[in-house]
């Protein structure tokens, strides 16, 4: 009697890892909302908490939007080769420790990456089966919208975020997913839905459910 069918497979030890997500979109197109719906609907995916240089913006705190740094201290992190990935994003330092995703995807957890595209880039050449996703706006004119704040800033000041998010939406192409932030409900099941699709992939289901597929290949009476 065969037992090709009845043992299942060793679990080779990459598909216990968690999956690696890239989530890029211009400023405005509520890629910040969409993620974090989505982390509050399901488990075992977490955002990778970010390095910058920028400063900390009303409201924000350090080691939960990002971890606020110097430059001297951003620059000795690079100099110890710390990030996975690191960019100059609007005149200022982003990055993304390597340890935290290493770490996080070792235990299993998802993790999404809040990057532009080009640690994006960076990312996909280290790690080719990461899933990236790009999310876009509805139209010009709901960006030009989002992008007008309270409507209090100066038209220069929107004419330059305008600019910015044309430069990194020409990038959409470079991604496996795009997503057009219409209704937030419909762009948030999109998301949810390219999640639930990569987790019911084989590898990562023989990983995850090792227990169960023994049980039912492998009855005991
Ligand atoms: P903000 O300063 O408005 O939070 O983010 C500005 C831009 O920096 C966004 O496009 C965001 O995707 C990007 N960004 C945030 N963290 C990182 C990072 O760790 N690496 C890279 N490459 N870009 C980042």
């Amino acid at each position: 009697m065969s037992h090709a069918l009845s043992t299942p497979h060793p679990h080779p030890a990459a598909s216990a890892l968690g999956t690696l997500y890239i989530v890029s979109a211009p400023s405005g197109a509520g890629k910040t909302s969409l993620v974090r719906a989505l982390l509050q609907r399901n488990a075992g995916i977490g955002v990778s908490v970010s390095h910058t240089t920028r400063a900390m913006r009303p409201g924000e705190q350090d080691g939960v939007n990002y971890h606020f740094v110097s430059q001297p201290e951003f620059e000795a992190m690079v100099e110890r080769g710390e990030f996975f990935e690191h960019a100059w994003v609007f005149d200022r330092h982003y990055g993304t420790s390597r340890l935290e995703v290493e770490k996080r995807l070792a235990v299993g957890e998802d993790v999404i990456l809040e990057i532009d595209w080009q640690g994006a880039r960076q990312v996909r050449e280290q790690s080719p089966e990461a899933e990236s996703i790009f999310i876009l706006p509805p139209s010009r004119d709901a960006l030009h919208q989002r992008l007008s704040g309270r409507g209090t800033d100066d038209e220069t000041v929107i004419a330059r975020r305008m600019r910015d998010a044309v430069g990194e939406m020409s990038h959409y192409d470079e991604y496996e997913h795009v997503i057009i932030n219409d209704t937030f409900e419909h762009a948030l099941t999109e998301l949810e839905c390219i999640v639930h699709a990569r987790r019911s992939r084989l590898d990562k289901m023989q990983a995850r459910h090792a227990t169960l597929l023994d049980e039912l290949l492998n009855p005991v009476d």
